[in-house]
């Protein structure tokens, strides 16, 4: 059973306890959803849903260093980083509320036969969302956002380690003027998960989180016939073939490895850099990186297993090339490894902290083998002066998303989602609102 709780990764100190759900608060909440379906999700207009979500976009702006402050406590994250995540969760709102009517306008469809034909764009009923701790509101706002607008309702367990952010995105949602049952939070057990999926009102499931969660999930989805999305892990590849200003993408790079502590499922993992490059990149990423001042990560667990990989690297024959195998607490320097022997496991892992591990290839084509050469596929990013050449690679590249010459790009409007092991389903963007939707065929003559 999860314990909620808040614990500072700075001081790794007990702050706030929660308490877990019982079954009968699971019963209630499932039946406050689905009314909240029938009488709210069903019957209201799609600008009404819209107003109360750019209501929601405005709360977290007029709240922001409250909500800020809570995901520093929870899980570590600099106060800098904590404001732009809660401005972030709010432009996906807005963006949301500003566009949600059009994403769900009816569809003609040209009839061969005489008659019409038209899409509908309808909610499928309540959602279960299980989330991750590393972006608190954003992982919240790219599902609720789109499920909300549609009329959809929700059931959220968060992660554990932040029962605080969670509670009080439920109380939010109510404070926008949502009903009881649009969005309900729940401290729920893995079991009680499960029942939630299995329950016959529940019509789709969602996660973010690791592979291993992913498993879980889906299987009990697909045993209960339920639709799912899962986010899953990611170990995208920075790929550097050449460059007009080799400083750019050297800053870009320490954006991509250390942004969030590193704790980013897109975050750029493995760096694979053109043989002649090589030297000279690693050289001023090494530079940039030892001058990184780090937050502490997002528990001392999480660090100690971070350590535990680098460990394992060294013993299978990496090279430690900045930084240290040893965190101390909850806090782990910027570390680069290199040397990373063909056949070595730790190459498929995901490093889930602030550790680069460096790659050198001599062609193009070598440089997209070695990427594709994981179990994942979320983002990827390719730096390149020449674009033909980065637009190939673009396309040889296994993996849901390609940034070419940038990181850090995430945008509302930017679709979301992975392929392999890195799971299924877009979040954000259009996309985003076509998951858990009932495309309706309505025809007529
Ligand atoms: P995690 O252990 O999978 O936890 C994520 C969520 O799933 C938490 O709410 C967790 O609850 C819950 N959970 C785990 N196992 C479950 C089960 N058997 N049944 C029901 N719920 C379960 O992931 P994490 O280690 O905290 O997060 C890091 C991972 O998430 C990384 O792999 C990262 O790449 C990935 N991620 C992916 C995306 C994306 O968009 N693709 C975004 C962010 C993170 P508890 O907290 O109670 O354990």
């Amino acid at each position: 059973m999860s314990q909620y709780a808040v614990t500072n990764p700075a001081t790794n100190l007990v702050e706030e306890t929660f308490e877990s759900c019982t079954d009968q608060d699971i019963e209630n909440a499932l039946d406050a959803a689905a009314q909240a379906y029938a009488q709210w999700g069903r019957r209201t207009s799609k600008s009404e849903r819209a107003d109360l979500l750019a209501k929601v976009a405005d709360i977290y702006m007029d709240r922001q260093e409250e909500l800020a402050t809570i995901i520093n406590h929870e899980m570590g994250k600099s106060m800098e980083e904590s404001r732009g995540e809660v401005e972030f969760a709010s432009e996906i709102y807005r963006y949301y509320a500003r566009n949600g009517v059009a994403f769900l306008e009816d569809e003609p469809i040209d009839r061969v036969s005489e008659g019409s034909a038209v899409l509908r764009k309808m909610p499928i009923g309540v959602l279960m969302g299980v989330m991750p701790w590393n972006y608190p509101y954003y992982q919240v706002a790219r599902f609720a956002g789109p499920n909300l607008m549609l009329g959809n309702t929700i059931l959220l367990k968060h992660a554990s380690m932040c029962p605080k952010s969670a509670k009080v995105m439920g109380e939010i949602f109510l404070e926008a003027g949502f009903p009881v049952g649009a969005y309900t939070n729940v401290f729920a057990s893995f079991e009680q998960v499960n029942t939630i999926i299995a329950d016959p009102r529940v019509r789709g499931v969602s996660l973010t989180g690791s592979e291993r969660a992913g498993v879980k999930i889906a299987q009990e989805a697909g045993a209960n016939l339920k639709k799912v999305v899962c986010e899953l892990g990611g170990n995208d590849p920075f790929i550097v073939l050449g460059a007009e200003d080799l400083d750019d993408v050297v800053e870009a790079a320490v954006v991509g490895r250390f942004e969030n502590v590193g704790q980013v499922c897109n975050g750029a993992k493995r760096f694979i850099i053109l043989d002649s490059l090589y030297q000279e990149f690693l050289g001023k990423f090494k530079d940039a990186a030892s001058k990184v001042t780090l937050a502490p990560m997002c528990s001392l667990a999480a660090a100690e297993h971070l350590s535990a990989q680098v460990h394992h690297a060294l013993d299978e024959g990496a090279k430690l090339e900045l930084g240290s195998a040893e965190n101390d607490g909850a806090y782990f320097q910027p570390t680069i490894l290199t040397d990373i022997p063909q056949g070595a496991s730790v190459r498929y892992e995901e490093f889930f902290g602030p550790v680069a591990q460096f790659y050198s290839v001599a062609s193009e084509q070598e440089a997209v083998e070695l990427a594709n050469d994981t179990p994942y596929g979320l983002g990827s990013y390719v730096f390149s002066a020449d674009r033909e050449q980065a637009l190939r690679v673009a396309d040889a590249l296994e993996a849901g998303m390609t940034y070419i010459n940038e990181a850090g790009a995430d945008s509302a409007e930017l679709p979301f989602g992975g392929v392999k092991n890195s799971g299924f389903g877009r979040e954000m963007g259009s996309l985003g609102i076509t998951e858990f939707v009932n495309m309706k065929l309505v025809t007529s003559r």
